[in-house]
């Protein structure tokens, strides 16, 4: 089959690889139908250093169940499914408190170790857990906004329940990607009354506006804290969602946030120390956040993206066949795309 490995940062390649098949009784797998490119996966397209054989990339999908371990209960064959970017067990004591990214048998899609999903197909671990059952065909309208529950939706909205977000509360999101443009869709249907988005592309600030996003903030560093406190009264606000994971986007998160509010973080860091932490403690400002179980918001999600009340599968505005994948993540690395869907 064909799949997508990186080789190092800059060198993603489409390549034949064996066939994924089960492998632990435990395991589904599973045909991709459409796959993304993720933000996150910019990180290692920036820095990986060599990786001998390669990181077989890829943590979000939607498929089709082709085949089943001799221990998967709830899965058949020909179900159509959301692979959460984390497989889970679903049943030890993280997954029951709804936290299935610290599964005890979890783990990452798309890593040294486990391969990816932007392929032809994938083995999904502790199937059962993982994978969720979409009541609808291959092909439906909303197969897009359904895509995102694998990741950006659930992340966007894992952003703004660690912020805090609550009803007539101020929110602003950093970062103008698929999933801080999902943080606005959250913080506007967790009852957000403001919601200031931090960005300057005009096609990300007109889907931030069509989302929910009350106000575009577009300056940076200080004078884009000054801008924000402009905006809610001198105050800041109760939540950010803070979704890049670079020291300059969380030192502007302590510097809009209101005293005792929340920062909820969904970037991958790249600091080694939180900073600002004067302030933050001064302010008795909260900062939590981390990867989202996304395996655990899909049901509360999953009505309203059927029901049509949230579209997050506007964020895709490019869709390419798995041959044009490397040429997709240039294009989101130069911020050409928001967000990339693949087709295999
Ligand atoms: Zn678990």
């Amino acid at each position: 089959m064909r799949a997508t490995v990186m080789y190092r940062a800059g060198d993603v390649r489409i390549e034949n690889v064996p066939d994924a098949t089960v492998v632990n009784p435990t395991d589904a797998l599973v045909r991709v139908t459409r796959a993304c490119i993720c933000g996150s996966d910019l990180w290692p397209y920036k820095e990986m250093g060599p990786v001998e054989g390669g990181r077989r990339m890829g943590h979000e999908a939607v498929g089709i169940v082709e085949a089943v371990g001799a221990a998967v209960r709830t899965l058949k064959v020909g179900a159509v499914v959301v692979m959460p970017f984390a497989y889970s067990d679903g049943t030890c004591a993280f997954c029951r408190e709804h936290l299935q990214t610290s599964c005890v048998h979890g783990g990452f899609f798309g890593t040294v170790d486990v391969a990816g999903a932007q392929a032809e197909a994938v083995r999904v671990p502790q199937a059962d857990g993982t994978l969720f059952v979409l009541p609808v065909g291959e092909d439906h309208a909303l197969m897009p906004s359904l895509l995102t529950l694998s990741d950006v939706m659930g992340t966007g909205h894992h952003a703004a329940l660690t912020a805090r977000v609550g009803r007539g509360k101020k929110a602003a999101v950093i970062g103008d990607g698929a999933v801080g443009l999902c943080g606005v869709i959250a913080a506007k249907r967790l009852g957000a009354e403001q919601i200031v988005m931090l960005g300057r592309h005009p096609d990300r600030i007109a889907l931030a506006r069509a989302f929910g996003a009350t106000d575009v903030v577009s300056e940076r560093g200080d004078d884009a804290v000054a801008r924000v406190r402009e905006l809610t009264g001198g105050a800041g606000v109760h939540s950010v969602l803070e979704c890049v994971g670079t020291d300059q986007a969380m030192l502007a998160a302590i510097g809009i946030v209101r005293a005792g509010g929340a920062v909820g973080r969904v970037g991958v860091p790249h600091y080694d120390a939180i900073p600002a932490s004067t302030p933050a403690f001064y302010n008795n400002v909260t900062v939590g956040g981390g990867p989202a179980p996304v395996r655990a918001y899909i049901e509360e999600l999953l009505p309203d993206v059927l029901e049509g009340r949230i579209e997050p599968g506007r964020v895709f505005d490019r869709v390419i066949g798995l041959d044009e994948v490397p040429d997709g993540y240039r294009a989101m690395d130069e911020r050409r795309a928001i967000k990339v869907m693949v087709k295999p």
